[in-house]
């Protein structure tokens, strides 16, 4: 079997779906979340206003209905009609749905039904009508949808967006805090604080998935001003902050005074595998106690 992947016959066919896609499609790709890569000679291939935000364009090269339009080629340059308008789901506190941009590719759904089992939205209606859409057509916040982003990783174009639209200055590629099951992650970065987390495609626990903790509880936690920075030691009733050695220091020399069954460890689950490995180690081994169970029990 011989299979053609490029040929001019080929190509119209995909000029002409792709315009159709693009009919249907908003000319704003300078305020969507997945914006525009300029054309040749800064031209924009979408036909909106070449701007001064196009040289900053910090999300270039990202939208795939872009990369589409590069490699085949659009020859109606006039394929924005007038769009019907759609609804946009902003109900979800991590990411919006705005069907005027969905190209109806169902890549969402099929990530919610085959990679993460939920079946929380289906391609709803035919024709025209189709849209994404949850059971009985609620609100994502209303429905099963469990928040873990996944879809949103995946959607092609600016419809699955998440809220944060703050670009990292760097990533900082670290293990999840949340769980034993210990997610490898990337942290987006931007002056000194965490503005976006991906998943680590090469992370062997997960093969860049993240649940809703992983993904999006990550950064409101490390970035809170409430967070505790230091090691605190209560003296004379008053919790005052102190330096590592002299809280290590403290634990080892209060620890010491007690051994066997006069001891009890409780381990925790946002500790890693083997962090919590560590610690029956230190209950066993070093205070001579069997006293250790670990928080997911509860
Ligand atoms: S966020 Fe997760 S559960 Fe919700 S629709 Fe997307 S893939 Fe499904
Ligand atoms: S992945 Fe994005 S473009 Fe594709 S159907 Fe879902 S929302 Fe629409
Ligand atoms: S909380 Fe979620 S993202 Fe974090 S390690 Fe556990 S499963 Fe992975």
């Amino acid at each position: 079997m011989k299979v053609t992947t490029r040929s001019a016959t080929l190509d119209d066919v995909r000029r002409t779906t792709l315009e159709l896609i693009l009919s249907q499609h908003p000319c704003e790709c300078l305020v969507c979340h997945r914006r525009v890569r300029c054309g040749p000679d800064d031209i924009c291939l979408r036909q909106v206003q070449v701007t001064d935000r196009c040289v900053t364009c910090p999300s270039a090269d990202i939208c795939e209905l872009q990369e589409v339009v590069d490699y085949i080629g659009v020859e109606n340059l006039n394929v924005c009609a007038s769009p019907v308008p759609r609804d946009v789901d902003t109900s979800n506190p991590f990411f919006d749905l705005d069907r005027n941009r969905c190209i109806l590719c169902a890549r969402c759904v099929r990530t919610c039904t085959e990679v993460t089992g939920i079946q929380a939205i289906s391609l709803a209606n035919r024709g025209f009508d189709m849209k994404v859409a949850t059971f009985q057509d609620a609100d994502l916040m209303d429905s099963i949808c469990k928040s873990c982003g996944e879809c949103v990783v995946r959607c092609p174009v600016g419809a699955l967006t998440p809220k944060e639209t703050a670009r990292p200055e760097r990533e900082v590629r670290t293990t999840c805090t949340y769980c034993g099951v210990g997610c490898s992650m990337y942290l987006g970065v931007k002056d000194g604080r965490i503005t976006g987390v991906r998943g680590d495609r090469e992370g062997g626990a997960n093969h860049g998935r993240l649940c809703v903790k992983g993904r999006y509880g990550i950064a409101e936690f490390v970035n809170h001003e409430d967070r505790l920075r230091k090691p605190l030691i209560r003296k004379d009733g008053v919790l005052v902050e102190v330096g590592w050695d002299e809280a290590l220091d403290y634990v080892a020399a209060n620890l010491k005074k007690y051994s066997g069954d006069e001891l009890a460890f409780i381990s925790s689950a946002k500790a890693t595998n083997e962090d919590n490995y560590v610690m029956q180690k230190l209950a066993r081994g070093v205070m001579g106690t069997n006293n250790i169970d670990h928080c997911a029990r509860l």
